[in-house]
């Protein structure tokens, strides 16, 4: 039995996945980025088509790469290094890239952003997870079309969470 959430043929979330920790990897070797030289991670080209603000003529029939670098300005890069895609040319603000600003997502489905987790008491973060997870379940997500990284949140979401409880549990 496959513990993946969400049917293939259901557009949208072909990459929500419960746990976390199953989450599904493209089979395509990783490449750097031009910009960084950081390792960047293969994402289905329907997740640049859906986050570019730009025409999508520009986008070439080829693999595209996100780079999570924060400091780095690009998003996507084909692994040819031909065609790339910046922060400004995006519609969504990236959470890797503003990983410290108040109003990014990061859980693009259900709309949690830095704050509300960081202000969220430790009774309301469960709640917050469990939301996101209820979410998947009912296959309401959609993280290859919301999701600028192109697949699940919830490795940020419990990420982020750790990062706050140890930032509260310091004397
Ligand atoms: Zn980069």
């Amino acid at each position: 039995m496959s513990e993946n959430c969400c049917s293939q043929a259901s557009a949208g979330s072909a990459v929500c996945e419960l746990p976390s920790s199953t989450i599904q990897r493209l089979s395509y070797p990783e490449t750097v980025c031009f910009e960084c030289h950081q390792r960047g991670k293969a994402v289905q080209r329907q997740t640049v088509k859906a986050l570019v603000s730009v025409s999508l003529r520009a986008i070439q029939d080829t693999q595209y790469y996100f780079c999570r670098t924060q400091s780095c300005p690009v998003v996507y890069y084909a692994a040819d290094w031909k065609s790339t895609f910046t922060i400004p040319q995006l519609r969504e603000r990236v959470y890797q890239k503003e990983p410290n600003a108040d109003d990014v997502y990061v859980c693009y489905c259900f709309r949690y952003t830095v704050t509300e987790i960081r202000n969220a008491s430790s009774e309301t973060r469960v709640v917050i997870v469990n939301d996101i997870i209820a979410g998947i379940q009912s296959d309401q997500c959609a993280c290859d079309l919301r999701n600028p990284q192109g697949s699940c949140c919830l490795g940020n979401v419990r990420s982020l969470m750790k990062q706050v409880n140890r930032m509260s549990t310091q004397p």
